[in-house]
Protein backbone atom coordinates (compact mmCIF):
# COMPACT_ATOMS: atom_id res chain seq x y z
CA UNK A 1 0.00 0.00 0.00
CA UNK A 2 1.21 3.24 -0.73
CA UNK A 3 2.23 6.25 2.22
CA UNK A 4 -1.40 8.05 2.64
CA UNK A 5 -0.94 11.95 3.44
CA UNK A 6 -3.81 15.18 2.79
CA UNK A 7 -5.01 18.33 3.11
CA UNK A 8 -7.55 19.13 5.81
CA UNK A 9 -9.69 22.36 5.86
CA UNK A 10 -13.28 23.90 5.59
CA UNK A 11 -14.28 24.36 2.77
CA UNK A 12 -11.98 21.82 0.95
CA UNK A 13 -13.34 21.05 -2.33
CA UNK A 14 -11.57 24.18 -4.24
CA UNK A 15 -8.07 22.93 -3.02
CA UNK A 16 -5.56 21.88 -5.74
CA UNK A 17 -3.27 20.29 -3.46
CA UNK A 18 -4.06 16.85 -4.43
CA UNK A 19 -3.15 17.21 -8.02
CA UNK A 20 0.45 19.50 -7.40
CA UNK A 21 0.91 16.78 -5.00
CA UNK A 22 0.12 13.89 -7.59
CA UNK A 23 2.31 15.73 -9.80
CA UNK A 24 4.89 16.20 -7.81
CA UNK A 25 4.97 12.05 -7.29
CA UNK A 26 4.69 11.33 -10.29
CA UNK A 27 7.64 13.67 -11.16
CA UNK A 28 9.84 12.45 -8.41
CA UNK A 29 8.74 8.54 -8.72
CA UNK A 30 7.38 8.73 -5.19
CA UNK A 31 4.40 6.18 -4.50
CA UNK A 32 1.95 7.93 -2.34
CA UNK A 33 -1.83 9.02 -2.24
CA UNK A 34 -2.92 12.66 -1.24
CA UNK A 35 -6.77 13.11 -0.41
CA UNK A 36 -8.42 16.40 0.34
CA UNK A 37 -10.66 16.18 3.71
CA UNK A 38 -13.27 18.56 5.20
CA UNK A 39 -13.63 18.25 8.92
CA UNK A 40 -15.88 20.02 10.66
CA UNK A 41 -15.37 23.10 12.18
CA UNK A 42 -15.48 21.36 15.46
CA UNK A 43 -14.00 18.15 14.66
CA UNK A 44 -10.63 18.98 13.19
CA UNK A 45 -8.66 16.88 15.72
CA UNK A 46 -10.84 13.85 15.83
CA UNK A 47 -10.48 14.26 11.95
CA UNK A 48 -6.63 13.99 12.63
CA UNK A 49 -6.84 11.33 15.43
CA UNK A 50 -8.71 9.20 12.46
CA UNK A 51 -6.71 9.78 9.68
CA UNK A 52 -3.39 8.81 12.14
CA UNK A 53 -5.29 5.80 13.10
CA UNK A 54 -5.81 4.46 9.52
CA UNK A 55 -2.29 4.86 9.18
CA UNK A 56 -1.89 8.34 7.75
CA UNK A 57 2.01 10.09 7.36
CA UNK A 58 1.71 13.15 6.56
CA UNK A 59 -1.26 16.30 6.21
CA UNK A 60 -1.23 20.08 5.61
CA UNK A 61 -4.04 22.01 7.15
CA UNK A 62 -5.50 24.83 5.65
CA UNK A 63 -7.95 27.41 6.87
CA UNK A 64 -9.61 27.89 9.37
CA UNK A 65 -7.15 25.16 11.35
CA UNK A 66 -3.88 26.34 11.03
CA UNK A 67 -3.49 27.96 14.60
CA UNK A 68 -5.11 25.06 16.33
CA UNK A 69 -3.00 22.48 14.44
CA UNK A 70 -0.72 24.66 16.49
CA UNK A 71 -2.28 24.08 19.51
CA UNK A 72 -2.80 20.45 19.05
CA UNK A 73 1.31 20.02 18.36
CA UNK A 74 4.03 19.33 21.17
CA UNK A 75 6.97 19.07 18.49
CA UNK A 76 7.18 22.43 16.26
CA UNK A 77 9.88 23.73 14.38
CA UNK A 78 11.44 26.92 15.03
CA UNK A 79 9.42 28.54 12.06
CA UNK A 80 5.83 26.91 13.62
CA UNK A 81 6.58 28.29 16.75
CA UNK A 82 7.64 31.61 16.12
CA UNK A 83 4.70 31.57 13.70
CA UNK A 84 1.49 30.09 16.04
CA UNK A 85 0.50 27.84 13.19
CA UNK A 86 0.95 24.73 11.76
CA UNK A 87 0.21 24.04 8.26
CA UNK A 88 2.58 20.55 7.63
CA UNK A 89 1.95 17.94 9.80
CA UNK A 90 4.51 14.55 10.03
CA UNK A 91 3.71 11.63 12.06
CA UNK A 92 5.88 9.30 13.31
CA UNK A 93 6.23 6.73 16.13
CA UNK A 94 6.58 9.55 18.50
CA UNK A 95 3.37 11.49 17.36
CA UNK A 96 3.13 14.42 15.37
CA UNK A 97 5.75 17.63 14.24
CA UNK A 98 4.36 20.66 13.18
CA UNK A 99 5.55 23.13 10.67
CA UNK A 100 4.96 25.68 8.71
CA UNK A 101 5.77 26.38 5.21
CA UNK A 102 3.46 28.97 3.91
CA UNK A 103 6.41 31.46 4.55
CA UNK A 104 8.78 29.58 2.77
CA UNK A 105 6.42 29.34 -0.20
CA UNK A 106 5.39 33.10 -0.31
CA UNK A 107 8.83 34.13 -0.21
CA UNK A 108 10.12 31.51 -3.43
CA UNK A 109 7.06 33.21 -5.60
CA UNK A 110 7.60 36.38 -4.84
CA UNK A 111 11.57 36.43 -5.01
CA UNK A 112 12.23 33.70 -7.45
CA UNK A 113 9.50 33.00 -9.70
CA UNK A 114 7.93 37.07 -9.48
CA UNK A 115 11.91 38.45 -9.20
CA UNK A 116 10.56 40.80 -6.39
CA UNK A 117 12.92 42.57 -4.35
CA UNK A 118 11.33 43.24 -1.03
CA UNK A 119 14.34 44.94 0.85
CA UNK A 120 12.82 48.66 1.28
CA UNK A 121 9.38 48.31 0.59
CA UNK A 122 6.36 49.08 2.19
CA UNK A 123 4.35 46.00 2.69
CA UNK A 124 0.60 45.96 3.57
CA UNK A 125 -0.48 42.60 5.18
CA UNK A 126 -4.07 42.20 4.88
CA UNK A 127 -5.57 39.41 7.46
CA UNK A 128 -4.23 37.99 11.20
CA UNK A 129 -4.99 35.18 10.61
CA UNK A 130 -3.09 31.70 10.45
CA UNK A 131 -1.66 32.56 6.41
CA UNK A 132 -0.66 35.65 7.96
CA UNK A 133 0.90 34.48 10.63
CA UNK A 134 3.06 32.02 8.68
CA UNK A 135 4.28 34.44 6.34
CA UNK A 136 5.52 37.80 9.22
CA UNK A 137 8.82 36.57 10.28
CA UNK A 138 10.11 35.71 6.93
CA UNK A 139 8.73 39.12 5.04
CA UNK A 140 10.77 40.85 8.05
CA UNK A 141 13.95 39.04 7.58
CA UNK A 142 13.49 40.81 4.05
CA UNK A 143 14.08 44.08 5.36
CA UNK A 144 11.11 45.84 4.30
CA UNK A 145 10.68 49.64 5.28
CA UNK A 146 7.81 49.04 7.16
CA UNK A 147 5.17 46.08 7.64
CA UNK A 148 1.50 47.01 8.42
CA UNK A 149 -0.80 44.14 9.31
CA UNK A 150 -4.39 45.94 8.90
CA UNK A 151 -7.17 43.18 10.16
CA UNK A 152 -11.51 43.48 10.49
CA UNK A 153 -10.85 42.51 13.65
CA UNK A 154 -8.06 45.13 14.80
CA UNK A 155 -7.09 43.34 18.17
CA UNK A 156 -5.62 40.59 16.06
CA UNK A 157 -3.64 42.73 13.97
CA UNK A 158 -2.28 44.76 17.11
CA UNK A 159 -1.41 41.49 19.05
CA UNK A 160 0.62 40.11 15.75
CA UNK A 161 2.52 43.21 15.57
CA UNK A 162 3.22 42.92 19.31
CA UNK A 163 4.41 38.94 18.69
CA UNK A 164 6.22 39.94 15.38
CA UNK A 165 8.13 43.17 16.91
CA UNK A 166 11.25 41.56 17.46
CA UNK A 167 11.66 40.26 14.20
CA UNK A 168 11.43 43.73 12.25
CA UNK A 169 9.54 47.29 11.79
CA UNK A 170 5.86 46.36 11.75
CA UNK A 171 2.43 48.02 12.95
CA UNK A 172 -1.35 46.40 13.44
CA UNK A 173 -3.85 49.01 12.48
CA UNK A 174 -7.79 48.74 11.32
CA UNK A 175 -8.81 49.38 7.64
CA UNK A 176 -9.99 52.80 8.06
CA UNK A 177 -6.05 53.65 8.86
CA UNK A 178 -5.37 52.72 6.17
CA UNK A 179 -6.50 56.21 4.49
CA UNK A 180 -3.88 58.37 3.25
CA UNK A 181 -1.10 55.73 3.07
CA UNK A 182 0.11 54.10 0.21
CA UNK A 183 2.28 50.50 -0.32
CA UNK A 184 4.41 49.13 -2.69
CA UNK A 185 3.35 45.57 -2.01
CA UNK A 186 -0.11 44.53 -0.75
CA UNK A 187 -0.63 40.87 0.16
CA UNK A 188 -4.37 39.74 1.11
CA UNK A 189 -4.24 36.95 3.46
CA UNK A 190 -7.68 37.21 4.20
CA UNK A 191 -10.25 34.90 3.86
CA UNK A 192 -12.59 37.55 2.05
CA UNK A 193 -11.96 35.81 -1.73
CA UNK A 194 -13.04 32.86 -0.59
CA UNK A 195 -16.92 34.67 -0.42
CA UNK A 196 -16.50 36.74 -3.03
CA UNK A 197 -15.62 39.71 -1.11
CA UNK A 198 -12.95 42.71 -0.70
CA UNK A 199 -11.53 43.80 2.53
CA UNK A 200 -12.54 47.57 3.08
CA UNK A 201 -9.56 48.98 1.41
CA UNK A 202 -9.60 52.83 0.16
CA UNK A 203 -8.52 54.40 -2.70
CA UNK A 204 -5.13 55.47 -3.11
CA UNK A 205 -3.90 52.25 -1.51
CA UNK A 206 -1.77 51.36 -4.39
CA UNK A 207 1.38 53.39 -5.00
CA UNK A 208 2.68 53.29 -8.33
CA UNK A 209 4.40 50.51 -9.34
CA UNK A 210 2.44 48.25 -6.57
CA UNK A 211 2.51 44.46 -6.47
CA UNK A 212 -0.97 43.27 -5.75
CA UNK A 213 -0.56 39.54 -4.15
CA UNK A 214 -3.88 37.91 -3.59
CA UNK A 215 -3.10 34.35 -1.55
CA UNK A 216 -6.53 33.32 -3.03
CA UNK A 217 -6.33 31.21 -6.27
CA UNK A 218 -9.10 30.15 -8.21
CA UNK A 219 -11.12 30.07 -12.08
CA UNK A 220 -11.72 33.91 -11.91
CA UNK A 221 -10.07 36.80 -10.63
CA UNK A 222 -10.62 37.65 -7.25
CA UNK A 223 -11.97 41.03 -5.97
CA UNK A 224 -9.04 42.08 -4.66
CA UNK A 225 -6.89 41.43 -7.32
CA UNK A 226 -10.01 43.32 -9.38
CA UNK A 227 -9.74 46.49 -7.29
CA UNK A 228 -6.02 46.21 -7.21
CA UNK A 229 -5.86 46.16 -10.97
CA UNK A 230 -8.70 49.59 -11.02
CA UNK A 231 -6.84 51.37 -8.56
CA UNK A 232 -3.59 51.97 -9.64
CA UNK A 233 -1.20 48.54 -8.91
CA UNK A 234 1.22 47.48 -11.60
CA UNK A 235 0.95 43.92 -11.73
CA UNK A 236 -1.63 41.24 -9.39
CA UNK A 237 -0.84 37.50 -8.99
CA UNK A 238 -2.85 35.35 -7.50
CA UNK A 239 -1.18 32.46 -4.49
CA UNK A 240 -0.74 29.76 -6.90
CA UNK A 241 2.75 29.91 -7.45
CA UNK A 242 2.90 30.45 -3.24
CA UNK A 243 0.71 27.13 -3.11
CA UNK A 244 2.84 25.28 -5.21
CA UNK A 245 6.31 26.10 -3.73
CA UNK A 246 4.75 25.63 -0.09
CA UNK A 247 3.65 22.04 -1.60
CA UNK A 248 7.01 21.16 -2.14
CA UNK A 249 7.87 21.94 1.11
CA UNK A 250 6.08 19.81 2.72
CA UNK A 251 6.96 17.44 0.23
CA UNK A 252 10.19 17.70 0.73
CA UNK A 253 9.59 17.35 4.79
CA UNK A 254 7.93 14.01 4.02
CA UNK A 255 9.21 12.36 0.92
CA UNK A 256 13.40 13.72 1.35
CA UNK A 257 13.27 14.99 -1.86
CA UNK A 258 12.10 18.26 -3.90
CA UNK A 259 10.19 18.49 -6.89
CA UNK A 260 10.45 21.27 -9.71
CA UNK A 261 7.36 23.42 -9.09
CA UNK A 262 7.72 25.74 -11.92
CA UNK A 263 6.03 22.63 -14.55
CA UNK A 264 3.55 22.63 -11.61
CA UNK A 265 2.55 26.01 -12.25
CA UNK A 266 2.85 25.61 -15.88
CA UNK A 267 -0.03 22.48 -15.43
CA UNK A 268 -2.19 24.22 -13.42
CA UNK A 269 -2.13 27.73 -15.53
CA UNK A 270 -2.75 26.05 -18.64
CA UNK A 271 -5.67 23.76 -16.89
CA UNK A 272 -7.35 27.70 -16.05
CA UNK A 273 -6.75 27.06 -12.41
CA UNK A 274 -5.51 30.84 -11.48
CA UNK A 275 -5.11 33.89 -13.00
CA UNK A 276 -2.79 37.04 -13.04
CA UNK A 277 -2.98 40.26 -14.16
CA UNK A 278 -0.66 43.31 -15.91
CA UNK A 279 -2.04 46.85 -15.80
CA UNK A 280 -2.05 48.99 -18.80
P1 LIG B 1 -8.05 32.13 8.76
O1 LIG B 1 -9.45 31.64 8.87
O2 LIG B 1 -7.04 31.70 9.76
O3 LIG B 1 -8.04 33.76 8.78
C1 LIG B 1 -8.93 34.46 7.98
C2 LIG B 1 -8.56 35.94 7.96
O4 LIG B 1 -9.38 36.57 6.98
C3 LIG B 1 -8.80 36.68 9.27
O5 LIG B 1 -7.84 37.68 9.42
C4 LIG B 1 -10.20 37.28 9.04
O6 LIG B 1 -10.44 38.44 9.80
C5 LIG B 1 -10.10 37.64 7.59
N1 LIG B 1 -11.39 37.74 6.89
C6 LIG B 1 -12.28 36.74 6.65
N2 LIG B 1 -13.33 37.21 5.92
C7 LIG B 1 -13.09 38.53 5.72
C8 LIG B 1 -13.80 39.56 5.03
N3 LIG B 1 -14.97 39.33 4.44
N4 LIG B 1 -13.26 40.81 5.00
C9 LIG B 1 -12.06 41.06 5.60
N5 LIG B 1 -11.36 40.12 6.27
C10 LIG B 1 -11.85 38.87 6.32
O7 LIG B 1 -7.59 31.75 7.27
P2 LIG B 1 -6.07 31.57 6.73
O8 LIG B 1 -5.28 32.67 7.30
O9 LIG B 1 -5.63 30.19 6.95
O10 LIG B 1 -6.28 31.76 5.14
C11 LIG B 1 -6.54 33.04 4.58
C12 LIG B 1 -6.53 32.96 3.05
O11 LIG B 1 -5.23 32.68 2.56
C13 LIG B 1 -7.44 31.90 2.46
O12 LIG B 1 -8.08 32.45 1.31
C14 LIG B 1 -6.51 30.79 2.05
O13 LIG B 1 -7.02 30.02 1.00
C15 LIG B 1 -5.29 31.60 1.62
N6 LIG B 1 -4.03 30.86 1.71
C16 LIG B 1 -3.36 30.55 0.56
C17 LIG B 1 -2.15 29.91 0.60
C18 LIG B 1 -1.43 29.62 -0.65
O14 LIG B 1 -0.50 28.81 -0.61
N7 LIG B 1 -1.75 30.24 -1.76
C19 LIG B 1 -1.55 29.46 1.88
C20 LIG B 1 -2.32 29.87 3.01
C21 LIG B 1 -3.53 30.51 2.92
P3 LIG B 1 -10.97 38.36 11.34
O15 LIG B 1 -9.76 38.14 12.18
O16 LIG B 1 -11.60 39.69 11.57
O17 LIG B 1 -11.95 37.22 11.39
Amino acid sequence: MSDHYAVFGNPIAHSKSPQIHAAFAAQCAQGLRYDAILAPHDGFAQAITDFVAAGGRGANVTLPFKEEAFRLTKRLTDRARIAGAVNTLTFDDNGMIGDNTDGEGLLRDLTTNLLYSLAGRRILLLGAGGAARGVLAPLLASSPAVLTIANRTPAKALQLAKRFAACGPVHGVAYHELAGQSFDLLINATAASLSGELPPLPAGVFAPGSLAYDMMYGETETPFLTFARQNGAARGHDGLGMLVEQAAESFQIWRGVRPHTLPVIAMLRTAGANRSITAG
